[in-house]
C-alpha cells in the first residue's frame, strides 16, 4: 500500500539524529505503486532515501522524500558455483548479509553490519574490510522518475568504483532503486587479509562465512559508534588517493603515513590525517570527531546539519594546510537550497 504523510519528522530516519522534517514523505511496497507515485506527479525537489546513514539534512527538505518498503528475496538462477538472488531494495542490508549465511552462500560476510538498506548498497557500493558490494552485484533494477519506465543496469553499466557508481553522476537523482540482484558463490573465496581478521577468524574455529560475519561484527563494535547511542553517519570522508609524486614527498617527511596503492595514484589514511591534526576526540559544542574512530564525525545530541557542516569543514582545512590533501566527504550532504 502507498503510504503518504505530510510534514513528517525524519528525527527517527536519519543516523546522524539531525532533527529535520520532510514536507511530503511517500512510501511505496511494489513497483506498480512506485509506476502509480510518478504517473501521478511527483512535487519536486525529490529525495530518495533509504535508511538515512549516510545522509546529513542541512535544512527542512521542503519537497518530496521517497521511501522503497519493497522487500523479499528470490533466487532466479542456481548453478552449482553460483546463486543469483533478486532482493527487493527496502531490506535492510544486514538481513540480507545474515539471511544469505544461514543459506550458506558466500559473499557478503565482510559486510556485516553495515546500516542501510539494499537500493543503497549499489548507489554506495558500500565496502568494508576489503571487500565491496559490486564485486557481487549482477544486475539493478530501477524506475525512472521521469516517466516510471523501467530500466536496468549491468554490472559494468554501474561503473563501481571506491563508495562510487554512476548513481552517484550520469544517473544522480534519476532513478529509484527497486531490485538488485547479487551474485553470490557456492564454492567459498574468503578475504581476511584485512588487520587482524584472519587471527581472530582462527580463533573462533577458522574459516566460515559464519566466523568472519562474527569476526566483524566485534571488530566494528569496538571502533564505531552506534547510531542508537551517538548519531553519526559512518566516515564522514572518503580515504583520498593523490599523485605518486605528493605520496613520495609526504612519506618522506611523515615516514610512519600509511599508504596503499590504488587506481590512479597512491590512497591515503583519512582517519590518520585526522588524527595527525589533533581532530581524534576532539568535540566542538553538539558535535565532534569520535574518541576511537576519527573519520567518525558524531552528533552529541541536538546538533543541527550546519554544525556537523562546520566541523567537516575545519577538520578538511586543517588537513589540507598541513599535507596539502583535500578530503572528500563520503556522506550525502543534503540541503534543500542546493
Ligand atoms: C555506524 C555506521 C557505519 C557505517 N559503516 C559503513 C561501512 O563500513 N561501509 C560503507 O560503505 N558504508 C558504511 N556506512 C554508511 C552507510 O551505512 C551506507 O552508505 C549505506 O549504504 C547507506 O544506506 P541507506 O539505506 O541508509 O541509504 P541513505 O543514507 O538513505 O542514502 C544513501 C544514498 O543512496 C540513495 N538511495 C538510497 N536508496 C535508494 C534507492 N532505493 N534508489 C535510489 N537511490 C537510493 C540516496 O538518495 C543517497 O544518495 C556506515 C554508516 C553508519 C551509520
Amino acid at each position: 500500500m502507498i503510504e503518504r504523510y505530510s510534514d513528517f519528522s525524519l528525527l527517527p530516519y536519519n543516523t546522524f539524529g539531525i532533527d529535520v522534517k520532510a514536507t511530503r514523505f511517500v512510501e511505496f511496497e511494489s513497483e506498480e505503486e512506485l509506476c502509480e507515485i510518478v504517473s501521478e506527479g511527483i512535487a519536486a525537489p525529490t529525495l530518495v532515501m533509504g535508511g538515512g546513514s549516510n545522509l546529513l539534512f542541512l535544512n527542512d527538505f521542503d519537497g518530496t522524500v521517497l521511501h522503497s518498503k519493497i522487500c523479499g528475496a528470490e533466487v532466479v538462477v542456481e548453478s552449482e558455483e553460483n546463486v543469483f538472488l533478486r532482493v527487493g531494495s527496502g531490506m535492510k542490508w544486514d538481513d540480507l548479509v545474515k539471511f544469505t549465511i544461514e543459506q550458506g552462500w558466500q559473499g557478503l560476510e565482510n559486510l556485516s553490519a553495515i546500516p542501510g538498506e539494499v537500493g543503497a548498497s549499489a548507489v554506495q557500493n558500500i565496502g568494508a574490510y576489503g571487500v565491496e558490494a559490486g564485486e557481487f552485484i549482477e544486475r539493478v533494477d530501477t524506475i525512472s522518475l521521469a516517466d516510471g519506465s523501467k530500466h536496468c543496469f549491468s554490472q559494468s553499466d554501474c561503473q563501481f568504483g571506491y563508495r562510487d557508481s554512476i548513481f552517484k553522476h550520469e544517473a544522480k537523482g534519476l532513478y529509484v532503486v527497486t531490485y538488485v540482484t547479487y551474485r553470490l558463490r557456492k564454492k567459498p573465496e574468503y578475504k581476511v587479509a584485512y588487520g587482524n581478521l584472519r587471527q581472530r577468524v582462527e580463533q573462533l574455529g577458522g574459516l566460515s562465512p559464519a566466523n568472519i560475519s562474527q569476526a566483524v561484527r566485534e571488530t566494528r563494535a569496538l571502533k564505531l559508534p552506534d547510531p542508537a547511542e551517538l548519531g553519526n553517519a559512518g566516515s564522514f570522508f572518503m580515504n583520498p588517493v593523490v599523485e605518486r609524486s605528493l605520496a613520495a614527498e609526504l612519506l618522506e617527511k611523515y615516514p610512519e603515513m600509511p599508504q596503499y596503492k590504488a587506481d590512479g595514484g597512491i590512497k591515503l589514511s583519512a582517519a590518520w590525517l585526522i588524527e595527525q591534526c589533533g581532530w581524534k576526540g576532539k568535540r566542538v559544542g553538539n558535535v565532534g570527531a569520535y574518541a576511537h574512530q576519527a573519520l567518525v564525525l558524531v552528533n552529541y545530541g541536538g546538533a543541527t546539519g550546519q554544525e556537523i557542516i562546520e566541523l567537516s569543514d575545519a577538520i578538511s582545512l586543517a588537513v589540507k594546510e598541513k599535507f596539502s590533501v583535500q578530503l572528500h566527504k563520503e556522506v550525502n550532504a543534503i540541503s534543500c537550497e542546493n
